[in-house]
């Protein structure tokens, strides 16, 4: 893990170099931008990426932007976008300048034309058949296209044809001419623009060209003075070419940056496949609570704190590896720990009557909301002669050291009384019908004078006052750590219980809560409010379970 400090006292190389651009005096602001392509819901490798822009400019002096990379209309959606925006604004981070690369289109045209003038840049009638044929390989040099030495006169006159629509989609593109013989083979004179007809999400019909990512992105950046560029390992090769149109253009320097990618077992971060389980209906939308996406996360319970956390612990590397989800389900453990709401629920109930109780007859109990902070408060709770219980509390024929409910055992009712079993009533068919027990009155939680001591204590509901709910029990989405690398596609590797719906018993605060709350079903998991869920239809969602059930499983 790159959790720790170098000795510099920075997190990891990035932060290293920045703190060396700025003692060299080399900037006096850094500025970093997210650039999301918006054809897709953020998911957690995107939070990565969020993490390391935004907390570069919030360690050193600086800001960060919001550009939305839509130079593709074909793909883009007003729907990301704003999905996106909401995403980043809930992992509480704040952008400084909403941007879109549509609204540098013009620029670009015109750093495209400069670049035709300067004889750098050719108009290109060969087919994406023939241009890939005079790529070459890695290892042989490429050829000259028939079209490369075009006067700049004649280029300047296709390329504004271009714009103006005068081709069909295909029929001409804009190359930069640089190297056919680079060991680079994106420098290998590199698409610089094509025509597509498509309706953008902001400019609608304005455009029939389009520049591709590496004509777009390094000029963008530049326009916005982004001093680090951070991208993924993939884009290591295009540095060469972000450099050259920079150099070649003559405008501000910005610089690029790779870390790796970072990729989460059991789960893919992936918009292409996610957009896949979507159309699929494999899960119910974008945001499914079993989604890496930011909105499914947040839907499931995962706290923003939780999420930043994880992103912190992960670090960021040059070498891509698979990160383990149980780190993060830990750090949403702890995280829920010192914030989730306790109450009670019962799954499988047991009904358990109390003997020695009148009918009618009801204690009032106080319990804490939360023992990590008494800020919480408590709530009043109460007890009437019957009750229901976890059908696993209870043994007929108990094991040695079993410290829950058996015939003559005692055991705690969570900020009630200590009960004893005594009687195990049955159907005709021989299973239990209901428990008859008796309570202690003088062993009521805080005032206990019984003098009884019991190991176990047990959570329950109140018969009377129990209201239904309907709980979804959310567990990983993919049986095998990495679904992409299998035999067979990665949606045969689906987990068929991924999504369980059971039904139980919650005590009566739960009717009121809100959505998104987060709670702590005692003895159970962390769980939220669903955003479907209603007065008359409580849902909840298991975020996660107490303990980590798969460590001993993988075992
Ligand atoms: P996907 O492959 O899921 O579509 P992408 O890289 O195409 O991802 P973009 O919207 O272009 O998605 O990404 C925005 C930013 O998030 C980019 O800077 C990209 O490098 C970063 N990013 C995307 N996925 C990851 C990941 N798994 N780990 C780290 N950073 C990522
Ligand atoms: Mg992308």
């Amino acid at each position: 893990m790159d959790e720790l400090l170098t000795e510099t006292g920075n997190h990891n190389f990035i932060e290293e170099i920045i703190a060396g651009h700025l003692a060299q005096g080399k900037y006096q602001e850094i500025i970093t931008r997210f650039p999301p392509e918006p054809n897709g819901y953020l998911h957690l490798g995107h939070a990565s990426s969020i993490c390391l822009n935004f907390g570069l400019t919030q360690r050193f002096k600086g800001y960060t932007n919001l550009r939305f990379d839509d130079t593709n209309p074909a793909t883009e959606e007003t729907e990301y976008v704003l999905s996106i925006k909401q995403d980043i604004a809930w992992l509480g981070f704040t952008w400084k300048h909403e941007l879109y690369a549509s609204d540098y289109f013009e620029q670009l045209y015109q750093y495209a034309l400069q670049l035709i003038r300067q004889g750098v840049a050719y108009v290109d009638d060969s087919t994406s058949e023939q241009i890939a044929a005079q790529k070459g390989t890695p290892t042989q040099a490429g050829t000259h296209s028939p079209y490369r030495n075009r006067s700049i006169a004649e280029n300047e006159a296709l390329f504004i044809q271009m714009r103006n629509g005068n081709y069909p989609d295909g029929a001409k593109v804009l190359r930069a001419k640089i190297d056919m013989a680079s060991p680079n083979m994106i420098m290998r004179d590199p698409l610089l623009y094509r025509i597509k007809r498509a309706h953008h999400h902001r400019t609608a019909d304005a455009w029939c060209i389009y520049p591709m990512y590496d004509f777009a992105h390094g000029q963008s950046d530049s326009i916005e003075h982004i001093t680090h560029s951070i991208c993924t390992m993939e884009f290591v090769p295009h540095r060469e070419l972000y450099d050259w149109c920079i150099q070649q253009l003559g405008i501000y320097p910005s610089k690029q940056y790779e870390f790796a990618r970072r990729n989460i077992n059991y789960t893919i971060t992936s918009k292409r496949k996610l957009l896949q389980l979507v159309e699929q209906g494999h899960v119910q939308g974008w945001n499914d609570p079993r989604m890496p996406t930011i909105s499914g996360l947040r839907r499931r319970g995962y706290t923003a704190t939780s999420i930043r956390n994880f992103c912190t612990k992960m670090g960021i590397g040059k070498r891509e590896n698979m990160m383990d989800v149980s780190l993060l389900e830990y750090c949403v453990r702890e995280d829920l720990n010192k914030v989730a709401l306790r109450r009670m629920v019962v799954f499988n109930a047991i009904k358990v009557i109390l003997t020695n109780m009148p009918a009618g007859h009801v204690e009032q109990l106080t319990t804490e909301n939360n023992p990590e902070d008494a800020s919480t408060g408590t709530r009043a709770l109460t007890m009437g002669n019957t009750l229901y219980i976890e059908q696993d509390d209870f043994m007929e024929q108990p094991t040695k050291k079993y410290f829950r409910l058996a015939p003559g055992l005692m055991v705690r009712l969570k900020s009630g009384f200590i009960i004893q079993c005594n009687e195990v009533i049955k159907h005709a068919d021989g299973s239990i019908k209901e428990l008859h027990c008796t309570y202690l009155p003088n062993s009521k939680s805080g005032q206990d004078t019984s003098g009884v001591v019991v190991k176990g204590t047990l959570h329950w509901v109140n018969a009377d006052t129990a209201v239904p709910i309907t709980v979804h029990e959310y567990d990983r989405l993919f049986t095998v750590e990495d679904p992409n690398d299998q035999v067979e596609a990665f949606t045969h590797y689906l987990n068929p219980n991924s999504l369980v719906t059971v039904q139980a018993y919650a005590e009566p605060s739960l009717a009121t809560a809100s959505i998104g709350q987060h709670y702590q079903f005692i003895r159970k998991g962390y769980y939220c409010t669903d955003e479907a869920s209603t007065a008359t239809h409580l849902i909840f969602n298991r975020t996660v379970t107490l303990k980590d059930g798969w460590a001993k499983k993988d075992k």
